[in-house]
């Protein structure tokens, strides 16, 4: 816990990550980025993204929680909090779908909701994570999405039956399945290693990201 009290500037050796709280696993999500070190804080309005390092978006029922972000005004704040500010972005389940060209559209990707079948269908599967070593993960699909399609500067990661699971573009990470459920934080810390990457605190004269212009 030493260190982790301090003002929530986006220049503190801790970082301060947002969890999107308008519906679903929060507090999951919380837990595990506290076990690896960082501070986390509930996303509950746009003016809560102001002091953060990073946001989560967990996993939920994406039409309850694409409905809050319009009721609360969210999508423009997450847009310029990602795009403009360059601040990492980690989508599980339906987060996944929130970020995806049909909903916030910060990632080049079409999200398959409900992909795996219509049935309340849930199931675990180990899944290998490119970047994440040898070891298979242990993934927790709840009605869970797949990436449907993906633009050229869109790294896919993980495939189930051929279909991108886990998928990375720039600050970007997606997950079709729950991480938070299981005591695995290697795809959480993969997603604090993105903070370095965009080194928080004015990076206002950065090259603007190469996106891909097709789709
Ligand atoms: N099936 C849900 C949806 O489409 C997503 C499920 C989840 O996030 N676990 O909103």
């Amino acid at each position: 816990m030493a260190g982790s009290v301090g003002p929530a500037t986006a220049s503190a050796p801790t970082p301060l990550i947002g969890v999107l709280a308008i519906q679903g696993d929060f507090e999951a999500h919380a837990a595990a980025l506290e076990r690896l070190g960082a501070r986390a804080a509930e996303v509950r309005r746009p003016a809560d993204l102001q002091d953060l390092d990073g946001l989560v978006i967990p996993g939920g029922e994406s039409t309850t929680i694409n409905m809050g972000l319009e009721a609360y005004g969210f999508e423009q704040p997450i847009r310029d909090f990602v795009a403009a500010r360059r601040r990492p972005v980690f989508g599980t389940c339906a987060g996944l779908i929130m970020l995806d060209r049909a909903h916030l559209g910060l990632m080049d990707i079409e999200a398959r909701r409900n992909a795996f079948g219509r049935q309340v269908r849930s199931f675990e599967q180990d899944v290998i994570v490119r970047g994440l070593g040898d070891e298979p993960l242990r993934a927790v699909f709840i009605r869970a999405p797949w990436i449907e399609e993906a633009g050229d500067g869109v790294e896919v990661l993980a495939e189930v039956d051929g279909h991108p699971v886990v998928a990375r573009q720039d600050h970007m990470l997606v997950a079709a399945f729950h991480p938070e459920l299981t005591d695995d934080l290697r795809l959480h810390a993969l997603f604090l290693g993105l903070l370095s990457r965009e080194s928080p605190g004015g990076q206002e004269d950065r090259p603007p990201v190469q996106r891909s212009s097709g789709a």
